[in-house]
């Protein structure tokens, strides 16, 4: 049971081969089983689980469909649950039960889909391992020696076990696509402003942006059916109409341009990922893609832009959590500026305090021209380079992530040689762009992912390449052995 798609499992309950009760004490029970090797929960929800699976099942007994009604999920612990522990993988918000629910996780309840929990992920989001989790490192399944990427690590291992099949997660830099990538998943960070930010807790909010993972392309349609959507509550939210994802799934490839940047195959690509992409590549053609080389030259300025602007907006977001209004209070301060010292000493881990220090010195007096305008100056020249060659194709493809998933620990020391891996997902969040990540083969039995970037609001065009390479591979169809 536990290995099918959301797409199967819509099928079986719309049969009645089985109830949404069934199936979500099954995924529960083989959470409680399966997850102490990963770690890939904080908090399980199983009350609310069973209430909801009833109240789905009783919905289709009374003749109600649809995709995601009885469909277990969970969700990444940044996205506010009403009543629920709401961590965001920090001490600071260790006892925080969020008074409302996010309009994500209000929208996949309202189209019946049941939560079996809260995920596992990088404190504040602040991450590429799932190491810096105050709740610990999230494992991966496919060698637990490994880590499971990050942010997003808890969402991606669960569904990459077979804990259940879909996963909200968030993307800030690549937290979608990089453990989408590591895991052998398929990720979607959508164009900016197409998933509702309300209620997700904020990392860098001109970068953030929610979305899905799941196994597969169809699945992805799915779930971003049920999360996206105008939401007057958030002011970036774009009042565009929502297309029907899973309609597009099955358009031809027949001429689709295809665009590969002569940037993405320099000296840091591990050499047995780019032979998987060059696969991938010859897959569409197949299909009838044709590939045109293209270049993208301000994609070098993109890791520095970006780790000036992600720590300045951290630093203003989590200027919040002062032991006051929100998180963690210390005991006994002596005074106010005690109370603050301690309290976010306390409650923030290093990478969130390395974080907060870079942002705060790069937005202070005298250094705000030098650093934190120069990048904004980039982050218009690497989208201006998109546009560009969006003018010529239609979509641009490369590897996810320059190496697979590393050893627990190996970066550790070094925060900036982490920062580096996220060399070809950070230029999509920066342009605002839609971008996905799908299974393109193995090394060393570890997953690779190829990314797809496309235009803005052009999703369902990702999700129908995905959905049609899926169709002619099996690489996502792999399980990982002991799950
Ligand atoms: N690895 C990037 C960072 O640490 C991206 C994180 C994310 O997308 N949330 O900032």
């Amino acid at each position: 049971m536990h290995q099918m798609t959301l797409a199967e499992i819509a099928r079986g309950l719309a049969d009645k081969k089985f109830s949404s009760e069934e199936l979500t004490k099954v995924l529960l029970a083989r959470i409680t089983q399966l997850d102490p090797q990963l770690n890939s929960f904080i908090s399980l929800t199983e009350e609310l689980a069973i209430e909801q699976a009833k109240a789905a099942d009783v919905r289709r007994a009374n003749g109600e469909s649809g995709a995601l009604l009885g469909a277990p999920i969970a969700h990444k612990d940044l996205f506010c649950t009403q009543g629920i522990r709401t961590s965001c993988g920090s001490k600071m918000l260790d006892n925080f039960k969020a008074p409302y629910d996010a309009t994500v996780v209000a929208k996949l309840a309202a189209a019946g889909a049941v939560t079996l929990g809260k995920t596992n992920m990088d404190e504040f989001a602040m991450g590429s391992a799932n190491e810096s989790s105050w709740y610990g490192a999230v494992k991966n399944p496919w060698n637990l020696e490994h880590v499971p990427g990050g942010s997003s690590g808890g969402s991606a291992a669960a569904v990459a076990a077979r804990l259940l099949p879909a996963a909200t997660a968030t993307d800030t830099g690549g937290s979608i696509r990089q453990p989408a990538a590591f895991t052998n998943l398929t990720g979607l960070k959508p164009t900016y402003g197409r998933v509702s930010r309300w209620g997700m807790i904020a990392y860098a909010s001109s970068l953030d942006q929610g979305g899905p993972l799941a196994r597969t392309a169809e699945d992805c349609a799915i779930m971003l059916q049920g999360m996206a959507g105008f939401d007057q509550n958030d002011s970036t939210s774009i009042d565009e109409p929502v297309p029907d994802y899973s309609a597009s799934l099955n358009e031809s490839l027949q001429g689709l341009r295809i665009g590969v940047p002569k940037e993405y195959f320099s000296a840091g690509l591990d050499p047995r990922i780019a032979e998987l992409i060059q696969n991938s590549i010859k897959e569409l053609q197949k299909l009838g893609a044709v590939i045109k080389e293209i270049s993208l030259p301000n994609m070098q300025h993109a890791i520095p832009a970006y780790y000036v602007i992600a720590p300045a907006e951290a630093s203003s977001n989590l200027s919040r959590f002062d032991g006051v209004r929100f998180g963690h209070r210390c005991e006994n301060p002596q005074n106010l500026i005690d109370l603050y010292k301690r309290s976010r000493g306390e409650g923030f881990g290093p990478e969130v305090q390395r974080r907060i220090m870079v942002g705060a010195y790069a937005l202070s007096a005298g250094y705000y021209d030098a650093y934190y305008l120069k990048a904004q100056k980039i982050r218009r020249l690497v989208k201006n380079d998109f546009m560009a060659a969006f003018n010529e194709v239609d979509i641009i493809l490369g590897p996810t992530t320059p190496n697979p998933a590393w050893k627990l620990g190996a970066k550790n020391s070094d925060p900036v040689a982490a920062y580096l891996e996220d060399v070809y997902t950070i230029t999509a969040n920066l342009a605002g762009l839609p971008g996905l990540s799908m299974p393109a083969g193995f090394v060393d039995g570890l997953p690779v992912g190829v990314q797809l970037l496309a235009p803005y609001f052009q999703e369902g065009r990702l999700l129908n390449v995905a959905h049609q390479y899926q169709l002619n591979t099996d690489w996502h169809t792999r399980t990982p052995q002991g799950f």
